[in-house]
């Protein structure tokens, strides 16, 4: 089987807090993606599936490309039922904390969960984990969350208890964290895990069609003309950027989600280094940056625009005038340059 990381004193504490609770409240980040709702809704299907009365909520909805997931329709959206979810979070007694390290990045939702007395329990893979939760599992070398989450059943002893449904929402987990294991994914675990939940009953590649392959037209041709009319290369800097203002996105009737993965696409040109993606949305500039090597975009913004993450993969957000986040970056761009290496 798979090797253990998970420190068992964090196990026996998990343990004994789930073997005291029924009412138990699931949470994840802010824009869930594919391993926040897929860990999310994978524990929630395996603990439902052993008498637990276990329920999802989430800061704001769950995009429509994850909305195929089992289980989505029962999940609970802080923006449309704040009242309600507040209840949920003040009543539970176990309240989960997947793929987020700091209490901020579940937004509006986070006095509720702070002023619950509910025992918290974090289960994460990225860096600096925050000190809000009871029992801490935070691993940031694992690619996922959903991953994590495998791993925390199979040590509580509930790998059984996995059916097809939670199967299928922890491997898109797994599977969106990792770009389709393109990236983060050289840890032979993750194979073995995947062959689990084959076994489970998955259809891996209608996961990955529904997924990671699915686009509306508009969309195809958003990102059509953000790499053609768009993207410019730095090469002093190794760097491209990509920028889309409101108007642009407002052009190809831009939805949530319609770019994602867009920021990886110029590193498949030997000579970028770090790609930056800018997009102009109504409260503010979504920053991501993507990154190969050892290059550090999680210093890159953090140091530049006060955000985080990881390595590779990194974000940040920036109030004001694009024309402005863009002019910060480039300024920035030259202190950057020592990790580009010979
Ligand atoms: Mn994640």
């Amino acid at each position: 089987m798979i090797t253990r990381i998970i420190n068992e004193k964090e196990i026996q504490k998990l343990r004994n807090l789930l073997a005291q609770s029924d009412k138990i409240v699931i949470t994840c980040h802010l824009a869930p993606d594919g391993d926040a709702i897929g860990s999310s809704l994978g524990l929630m299907h395996t603990l439902n599936a052993i008498g637990k009365n276990a329920v999802v909520v989430t800061p704001d909805l769950v995009p429509k490309s994850l909305q195929f997931l089992p289980g989505v329709k029962d999940t609970i959206a802080f923006t449309r039922h704040d009242e309600y979810v507040t209840k949920l979070l003040a009543e539970a007694d176990l309240i989960f904390c997947l793929d987020y390290n700091e209490s901020y990045r579940i937004d509006r939702m986070e006095p509720a969960l702070l002023a619950s007395k509910a025992p918290k329990v974090q289960i994460d893979h990225h860096l600096n984990p925050g000190d809000f939760a009871d029992v801490l599992i935070s691993h940031p070398e694992s690619s996922s969350t959903s991953m994590l989450v495998f791993r925390v059943l199979c040590r509580l002893e509930l790998f059984d208890r996995i059916n097809r449904q939670a199967a299928e929402c922890i491997f898109t987990g797994m599977m969106t964290d990792t770009g389709n294991f393109s990236y983060n994914s050289n840890e032979p675990d993750l194979y073995i895990v995947i062959a689990e939940l084959l076994r489970k009953g998955i259809d891996k590649d209608r996961l990955y069609q529904r997924a990671c392959n699915t686009f509306s037209e508009s969309s195809l041709r958003l990102n059509g003309y953000a790499m053609s009319e768009k993207m410019e290369l730095l090469p002093q800097h190794r760097c491209s950027l990509i920028t889309l203002d409101a108007k642009e996105l407002e052009r190809f009737k831009y939805e949530k989600g319609d770019t994602e993965g867009l920021v990886n696409k110029p590193l498949a040109m030997p000579e970028v280094l770090w790609s930056v993606y800018l997009r102009e949305d109504p409260t503010h500039i979504k920053i991501s940056m993507r990154s190969k090597g050892r290059f550090p975009v999680n210093l890159v913004c953090n140091e530049v625009f006060g955000g985080g993450g990881h390595l590779n993969a990194a974000g940040a957000e920036f109030k004001g005038p694009l024309e402005d986040c863009k002019k910060r970056l480039l300024e920035a761009m030259p202190n950057y340059d020592k990790y580009i290496p010979e």
